[in-house]
């Protein structure tokens, strides 16, 4: 057996590499989570050799989401922290559903979170031949039969949790007739449907999953990988656990609902008499709020047009948070914090942009951008003239120097930094008010100049130039800082507000089940095409993310043309969500 002995020789240098160390057994498992505290225990016994081999087994069926992410740091994780190595396995078994090209995009999404397989990539299909070789070993052994019951029959047969199920009338057919049925099955002598090889097991097991489960159906269809080759494919049971067997994984995750398919694991490496098998331990999956995860229910949204494809930025997929700016350091740092546990729950979004902001504030530089602009003339200002003042890139690093930013007699703010009848609490501009022009000078609002329909088209405003940089000598202190941009110089972009997706936490929950989308956030989706921008901008680089002051941390879309600037917004600058819903408590 070539991967056995590939396996022994790895195991080998590991232990001469010292992984085995003595001073390895006694670990102190103290506050690991209970798969750390596991190999820490099968270390220690000097299981497997010491050696941890895992995999991350994705169904090249769509993309990636931030709950594979969680997958993926979790099994090259342990592989980094105990000098293992991790595997990539598609587990293509499925022909109907997989594509080609998402294996490639699978594999850029891993990367871009930061982790290597090395040439440890493989597909689940690469075992076909082996797989059924070892269908043949169980069938002679006794203990797995071809059925001909039909699916709704095999249903029926099968019994419920409160009722022991019927055996097959083909339960008990001689071993020969198996042999030859199932080569039958290989040779494409049945249609869809009409044969199924099975596990012969306990049809009255207390675990369904136990009740004679299917091995193989048959299946005329074209697989990416083995073509026309096989009519007959694994059910993920029997795939899964001997793939690992084959690849020699010594500890294989997966998330919950895979519990009972634990017994059935375990049946399947005990009946091919396997050496050392590899062992199934379940965590919980992450699950977010005001979201969905799941591949289905993603594909329904980007064919029905409420997205625009898999890497729209409001999808909590891995291509989707890219192109929304969050970075592949904050996402693993997410999934970290979340930690692993063996209880479900749905972790706070809020949690998530916490780690994005967290990265951000340090990494990205500040830039001044005012989305909604308001025409501001400074009547004291000489016209036809301007001048550059120091900016500072990053009040986190002080590295990052300063830059020089353009001011003139005509600017723009926000429309929303002036009311003309403020409120109490108002601080911003207002008549007769007096506010701080971030790097700049105070500025008083002398007078609102309207359109004919009674808009505010303007305001004219002098400025203190005696507070150049921001400071007054008689060390007055103005109550807001805004920022602005120079109009004659601002270069023009458009830019994206993106809300949660759903407008509930759990779009998927019982009452919505029928139509998850009936809860979507009309306004997720909030696009400013006017927005006036400080000229550095022009200099950057699609991808590149900046925070505009005041206004949140922003990512220069990938598909920006060169004149055309479009920045999506990646996270607002405090958590106004959860002081909501504080508020609402
Ligand atoms: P989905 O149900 O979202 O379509 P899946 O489980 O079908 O996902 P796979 O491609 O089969 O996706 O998953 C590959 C690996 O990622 C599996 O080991 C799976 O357990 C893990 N995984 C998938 N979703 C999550 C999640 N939300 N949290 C943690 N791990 C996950
Ligand atoms: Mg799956």
């Amino acid at each position: 057996m070539a991967a056995a002995s590939e396996r022994n020789v790895r195991a080998e240098s590991k232990q001469a590499a010292g992984v085995n160390s003595p001073a390895d057994a006694t670990p102190d498992t103290s506050g690991k989570d209970f798969i750390r505290a596991r190999i820490e225990r099968d270390r220690a016994a000097g299981r497997y050799g010491g050696r941890v081999e895992t995999r991350f087994p994705p169904e090249p069926n769509g993309y990636l989401h931030v709950g594979h992410v969680k997958a993926i740091v979790l099994n090259f994780g342990l592989a980094d922290e105990y000098r293992g190595v991790t595997h990539l396995r598609f587990d293509d078994t499925n022909p109907l559903t997989e594509e080609t090209g998402y294996v490639e995009s699978i594999k850029q999404d891993i990367h871009w979170i930061g982790y290597d397989w090395g040439d440890r990539i493989h597909f689940a299909s690469d075992y076909f031949e082996r797989l059924y070789d070892w269908a043949v070993f169980l069938i002679r052994k006794g203990v797995a039969y071809v059925c001909h019951l039909t699916e709704e029959q095999i249903r029926e047969y099968r019994g419920t949790v409160k009722q022991p199920g019927r055996p097959s009338p083909w339960r008990d057919r001689p071993v020969e007739e198996s042999l030859r049925e199932f080569e039958r099955m290989r040779r494409g002598e049945y249609a869809d449907g009409e044969a199924t090889l099975r596990a012969k097991i306990d049809i009255a097991a207390p675990n369904m999953k136990m009740r004679d489960p299917l091995m193989y159906r048959v299946r005329h269809a074209s697989h990416h990988n083995t073509g026309d080759r096989w009519c007959i494919y694994p059910m993920y049971d029997w795939a899964h656990g001997q793939s690992d067997a084959i690849e020699g994984i010594t500890h294989s995750l997966c998330t919950l609902e895979f519990e009972n398919n634990r017994e059935l694991y375990d049946w399947f490496t005990e009946q091919l008499e396997l050496v050392d098998p590899p062992k199934q331990y379940e965590f919980a999956r992450l699950n977010l709020n005001y979201t969905v995860m799941s591949k289905r229910k993603l594909l329904e949204m980007i064919r029905n047009g409420i997205v625009s494809g898999w890497d729209d930025p409001r999808l909590p997929t891995i291509r989707g948070m890219r192109r929304r700016g969050y970075t592949p350091e904050a996402l693993r740092t997410f999934v970290e914090r979340v930690g692993v546990s063996k209880a479900n729950s749905i972790v706070d979004v809020g949690m998530l942009e916490w780690a994005i902001r967290e990265d951000l504030n340090y990494r990205a530089p500040r830039r001044m951008a005012v989305l909604d602009p308001l025409k501001v003339t400074i009547t004291n200002y000489p016209e036809g003239e301007s001048e550059l003042l120091d900016a500072v890139n990053n009040p986190e690093d002080e590295s990052a120097g300063t830059r020089e930013v353009p001011f003139s007699r005509e600017l723009f703010i926000e429309r929303a930094d002036f009311m003309e009848d403020p409120p109490r609490k108002f601080y911003r501009l207002a008549p007769g008010r007096e506010v701080r022009l971030r790097y700049a000078y105070f500025l008083t609002c002398d007078e609102v100049v309207k359109n004919e329909a009674g808009e505010i088209a303007e305001l004219r405003c002098t400025y203190d130039p005696a507070t150049r940089g921001g400071d007054a000598p008689d060390g007055r202190k103005p109550k807001a800082t805004l920022h602005w941009v120079s109009a004659a110089h601002a270069i023009s972009g458009e830019v994206r507000l993106y809300d949660r997706l759903f407008q509930v936490e759990n779009p998927l929950a019982a009452r919505y089940r029928d139509d998850f989308m009936q809860t979507l956030n009309p306004d997720s989706l909030q696009v400013l095409r006017d927005a006036r921008l400080e000229p550095s901008l022009a200099e950057m680089e699609p991808g590149e993310i900046c925070q505009f002051e005041r206004k949140g941390y922003f990512c220069m879309d990938p598909d920006t043309e060169p004149d055309a600037p479009v920045f999506n917004r990646t996270v607002t600058l405090r958590d106004t969500w959860a002081r909501i819903q504080k508020k609402r408590k």
